[in-house]
């Protein structure tokens, strides 16, 4: 091979698999995230270890590094295990567009995952589209499956939909892990209620999508124009409300218009993957607030549900399938609806496209890496038993107070494999760890990504308990 097609042919598998990377973030984080914010990374090289990245803006690139570089560098490291850093910089203006200001940023683009159909906005005299989500035709009460984990945040969204002229609660706070029908309750509610009460106006967007738009009224010293949109509302909803925490200003901001709101007795709906008081970033005034009306968590889901809900795909779908295989993906997908889903796509996906039904080895072997994943979901106390192991030191050393390198560092490794291995927030690691602030974890991450450059055997020791642990 010369050099030259050499480099072509690693240019091709590097874009293959920034491509599967991409894919991944967007099945992750869902469309609306995926278009807000990782959209417009673009893969620039590889340089040894190293991925970079660019993005068009600072703050786009500072609010992806916050939030997103980890799972991006995981992912790559998944790809392509030599990769253990990214780095994501601002794009140099590219000279052939510097005549054109708008952003290119993918809010504007909001109907993307509704291919061709027309997105319904729940309001009727919209004050600025821009501002709205569209609500997904497919997320209505009809197709919400009810059981018993679900069944108090099910009951209420009704509630809210269903009330003419009071607001039952106030504001209705629904709160569960990932893919477990929070959006899907807030847009049926958005349809209800323009079935039900179409003078109302109702705003559904996503806390991100209000932060965005909040920072670019200041950026545009339009803010009057802003809070009189938020504040003319009947109904205002805002999913993932998670995001909001620790940005002061927006924070302020929110507050404000959640009080304008609850004064004028309108309906807010607010969405979040945790409790109001476990929204650690959150202002305490703000935590209680959210707490006033109604608080119903989603609770994962049980066998019954899951079977429950691909019978109502199927059926919804006019699939044929083997109910078999219906059991036995409710029996060994058990994280969230949206992996349930997307692997009865991927399996009839596969039929379709090789010409045969599905049976049981096809659905074992399409779904491999799905399976394995839901076998085996790292706990944070395995990670500690086994860096415990490693490093000899007891078990009980990973929450004590004891500061002594020997049992410091090896505690700080866990930390470090406890946010590489698993999905938990910071503060959630932080409480694993004998009830250490969010920021003591924070620093052992850093200390250990400043360690591994020094200290090969470190490192080494590292990558072994990655990998006896995956
Ligand atoms: P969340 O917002 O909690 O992360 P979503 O509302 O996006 O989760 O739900 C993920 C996917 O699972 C969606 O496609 C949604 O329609 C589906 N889903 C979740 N719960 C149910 C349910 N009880 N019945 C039917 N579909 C559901
Ligand atoms: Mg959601």
């Amino acid at each position: 091979m010369t050099a030259q097609t050499e480099f072509e042919a690693s240019g091709m598998t590097r874009n293959t698999q920034w491509e599967q990377i991409r894919g991944k973030l967007r099945s992750e984080y869902g469309e609306a995230t995926f278009n807000s914010w990782l959209k417009n990374i673009e893969l620039e090289k590889i340089d040894g270890s190293k991925a970079s990245m660019t993005l068009p803006t600072r703050f786009l690139r500072d609010w992806v590094l916050n939030n997103y570089a980890n799972r991006i560098r995981q992912l790559w490291n998944t790809e392509d295990n030599s990769i253990t850093t990214v780095d994501i910089r601002v794009k140099p203006l590219d000279k052939k567009n510097t005549s054109s200001h708008k952003p290119t940023f993918g809010l504007a683009d909001m109907s993307e995952p509704f291919k061709g159909k027309k997105p319904l906005y729940a309001e009727t005299t919209s004050p600025d589209p821009s501002l709205m989500a569209p609500l997904d035709p497919r997320f209505t009460f009809e197709n919400f499956v009810v059981g018993k984990s679900n069944e108090l945040a099910h009951a209420a969204a009704r509630r809210v939909a269903e009330a003419k002229d009071s607001v039952p609660f106030n504001p209705l706070y629904l709160y569960g892990g990932v893919g477990l029908g929070k959006t899907h309750l807030m847009h049926a509610i958005g349809h209800g209620i323009a079935a039900n009460s179409p003078e109302k106006k109702v705003l559904y967007l996503s806390a991100e999508k209000f932060m965005y738009r909040f920072i670019r009224a200041l950026r545009f010293k339009d803010t009057m124009n802003f809070k009189d949109q938020f504040r003319s509302v009947d109904v205002l909803m805002i999913d993932d409300v998670q995001f909001i925490s620790g940005k002061d200003s927006t924070q302020e901001e929110f507050f404000h218009t959640f009080n304008a709101l609850v004064d004028q007795n309108h309906q807010i709906i607010i969405s979040g993957d945790r409790s109001p008081t476990d929204l650690e970033e959150m202002e305490e005034r703000m935590r209680s607030r959210l707490g006033w009306g109604l608080v119903a968590d989603i609770h994962p889901t049980d066998y019954e549900l899951r079977l429950g809900i691909l019978q109502s795909k199927v059926e919804q779908g006019k699939i044929d399938i083997d109910p078999r295989i219906l059991e036995f993906l409710a029996h060994r997908i058990t994280s969230n609806v949206r992996e349930l889903e997307g692997a009865l796509n991927r399996v009839l996906a596969y039929s379709d496209l090789v010409g045969r039904a599905v049976t049981l080895e096809s659905t074992q072997e399409v779904l491999r890496d799905l399976l394995r994943a839901n076998d085996r979901r790292i706990t944070i106390e395995e990670i500690q038993k086994k860096v415990a192991e490693h490093f000899n030191i007891r078990m009980s050393d990973m929450h004590s107070a004891r500061r002594a390198r020997a049992v410091a560092r090896p505690r700080q490794v866990a930390m470090y494999l406890a946010k590489h291995l698993t999905s938990r927030s910071l503060p959630e690691i932080g409480r694993k760890f004998g009830g250490r602030d969010h920021t003591t974890v924070m620093h052992a991450l850093k200390k250990i990504d400043e360690l591994r450059q020094e200290d090969i055997a470190l490192s080494e020791d590292i990558d072994l308990l990655m990998r006896m642990l995956e």
